[in-house]
């Protein structure tokens, strides 16, 4: 999704007027909480003197329920209660399950609609139950240390997150009472920590190795345009997995061959991390493990087998790298800055590699782990108003246009693709049938011409439409994209009022290159295009014609017509229903002229027959008024 800067006018507040305003980085491991203060951008710890908490959620019988550090802690005694990385399933199905780390690890409730949820001694939790006590969570640490209620939070998601994961990041938000600013990409966020969106023309890597997941963003800023060129990355490499590489050598050193027990796997898993986190900054690390015998394995381990050890692991990191600049059409040599982003870039090892590959120094001097919440504050500050005037805003566009399917199968698209959020565009409809009272409304995404090339998003109905001749209803239907992209479809009909309306929150949404795929077809497909659409036109023209000639004909059609004249109008008819279900625009488009042109008499007959009728009633209208007025 491309950005774009705008000023946001009548903004500026008066400096004693400070709204308190936060950025959180919701992460899949931990989540932290930042705010702008004396003009920069700081990370806010909270009353354990934490900067940030892992996004662990432990609930207790009682219904109490812990987050954090204190939730981390029953994670080995109680894994069942204790729920982390819950943001891999935000704005997931059932399906979804099937991720290993869920799985095997959890107890699973999916019969309760159909957001799965995990089982608690405290009840059935969702996804966002979970992301929401940990929003909670940050917003008590901000409004504690600020002295003050927040006006709202800009919360940052993964570049490639779909509406329905967005949409349940904001959920998440609404249920711990914190109002959205705004959602902002995560790799924007780090780039705009670095201030990296004043350089005209720059093109930006941030590489992003956190605890589960591994994100390879590249952004290009151009005319005040902050484009993501390309996202790639790899959803189950991250420095858990160095954890799980470290804890199986640890084992077989102390010689433990029964992994078999959560809580050991937990603790060995613990003792590892600890470990690794230490080697970032000295070259060995001495280690204490218990065993089951009561007694204990002393060892140590230094950075070059540690090294050893996640090598291959790292290396996958470099192969999404080249992929994101495969698809981005650039070369290594064409990026300007590296970001280091995830609190698995400490790892030196990872530092000194990326900086090979890119062939430039890494950037590293904000702390990884808070990058993306700096950058979410900076973001907050602007949007809560404490910017001057001058202050430039990021504003997302949207990738792909959206529409209406309208009669025949065709795309009418109301919003282009391109166009700056938030949005609102109004287009009016009206109806096809006499007497029509309900209207079914399809709303899709793209560029093409035919809705079965298109994406359904949404499909709803407005009903109770007062009964009128075909076209005379006037239908407004409105389209709202939000600042976070996501849709509102309502539609209207003026008469009566009646209303009727749709949220779209698809429950998958597309990648980059899906974009990218449907755009080149919509190009590759124009002129095809083209005449698919005079097609359908054309047979909706017919559809209409003998729509309207046989409702006449079944009125009127005895009182107008001898037999003879009856059976050439019919016979056109049966020609122009043959010539619509071909495929020749121009038959059709002769047919329905014949069939005009033989039923020219008739439909002549049928207006002067009107006509008296009118005069007829004019005149006895005429003659009423008169003699009240008397
Ligand atoms: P996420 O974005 O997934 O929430 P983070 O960016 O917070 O994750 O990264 C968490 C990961 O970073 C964990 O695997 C943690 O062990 C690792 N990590 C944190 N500090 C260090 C360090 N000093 N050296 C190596 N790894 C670290
Ligand atoms: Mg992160």
């Amino acid at each position: 999704m491309a950005l774009f800067q705008i000023a946001e006018p009548g903004q500026a507040q008066a400096p004693h007027q400070r709204r308190l305003a936060v950025g959180i980085d919701l992460g899949t491991t931990n989540s932290l909480v930042a705010s702008v203060m004396s003009g920069s951008a700081k990370v806010l710890v909270n009353e354990q003197d934490e900067a940030s908490i892992p996004s662990v959620v432990h609930y207790q019988e009682d219904g109490t329920v812990l987050v954090g550090s204190a939730a981390q802690a029953k994670a080995v005694a109680d894994p069942y209660n204790t729920i982390a990385s819950a943001k891999r399933l935000m704005g997931k199905g059932a399906d979804d399950l099937s991720d290993t780390l869920f799985a095997d690890r959890y107890l699973f409730d999916t019969d309760s609609g159909s957001l799965p949820a995990f089982k608690t001694q405290a009840g059935n939790k969702t996804a966002v139950d979970v992301s929401s006590a940990i929003l909670q969570s940050l917003k008590n640490t901000a409004e504690l240390s600020l002295g003050g209620e927040l006006v709202g939070a800009v919360i940052t998601v993964p570049a490639y997150f779909d509406d329905a994961q967005r949409q349940a990041t904001k959920d998440a938000a609404t249920v711990a009472g914190l109002h959205v600013l705004r959602l902002l990409n995560e790799p924007t966020a780090a780039a705009l920590a670095y201030g990296l969106d004043a350089k005209e023309d720059a093109c930006v890597a941030i590489f992003d190795l956190g605890g589960g997941t591994f994100d390879i963003s590249l952004l290009k800023m151009q005319r005040g345009l902050f484009e993501v060129m390309a996202t790639a990355g790899d959803t189950a490499l991250g420095g858990d997995d160095f954890d799980h590489a470290l804890a199986a050598t640890l084992a077989e050193q102390a010689g433990i061959t029964d992994l078999s027990d959560a809580s050991q796997q937990r603790n060995l898993l613990n003792i590892a991390r600890g470990i690794k986190e230490q080697l970032s900054d000295q070259t060995s690390c001495g280690f204490d493990i218990p065993l089951a015998d009561g007694g204990s394995y002393k060892g140590t381990i230094d950075r070059d087998q540690f090294n050893a050890l996640i090598e291959p692991l790292f290396k996958r990191s470099l192969k999404s790298c080249r992929q994101a600049l495969r698809d981005a059409n650039i070369e290594k040599s064409d990026v300007d800055a590296v970001v280091m982003v995830g609190g698995s870039t400490r790892v030196p090892l990872v530092r000194d590699r990326v900086s090979e590959f890119f062939g430039r120094t890494v950037l590293t001097d904000i702390n990884p782990d808070e990058v993306v919440a700096v950058g979410a504050a900076l973001q907050a500050d602007v949007l809560a108003g404490n910017k001057p005037d001058s202050e430039l805003l990021l504003l997302d566009v949207i990738p792909l246009s959206l529409g209406l399917e309208t009669m025949g199968g065709l795309a009418e698209k109301v919003i282009p693709r391109n166009t700056t959020i938030p949005i609102a565009r109004a287009q009016e409809f009206t109806t096809y049938k006499d007497g029509q009272t309900a209207l079914a409304l399809h709303v899709v995404q793209g560029e093409r011409e035919l809705v079965s090339d298109c994406r359904s998003l949404a499909r709803f109905e407005l009903r109770d439409i007062p009964p009128r001749v075909a076209g005379a209803v006037r239908i407004q239907v409105i389209f709202q994209v939000d600042a976070d992209g996501l849709l509102t479809v309502s539609a209207i009909e003026k008469e009566s009022g009646v209303v009727a309306s749709v949220d779209v929150k698809p429950s998958y949404g597309l990648s980059d290159s899906e974009i990218e795929q449907m755009l080149t077809a919509s190009m590759e497909h124009a002129s095809d295009d083209m005449l698919a659409r005079a097609l359908q036109e054309q047979k909706v023209e017919a559809d209409r014609v003998v729509e309207a000639i046989n409702s006449a004909l079944a009125s009127d059609g005895d009182e107008h017509l001898d037999s003879d004249e009856r059976t050439v109008i019919d016979q056109a008819i049966g020609d122009l229903q043959t010539a619509r279900a071909g495929d020749s625009t121009d038959a059709i488009k002769s047919a329905i002229a014949k069939v005009e042109k033989v039923s020219n008499a008739y439909v002549e007959r049928r207006m002067n027959a009107t006509v008296r009728k009118m005069m007829a009633g004019k005149q006895l209208a005429d003659v009423e008024s008169d003699t009240s007025d008397t």
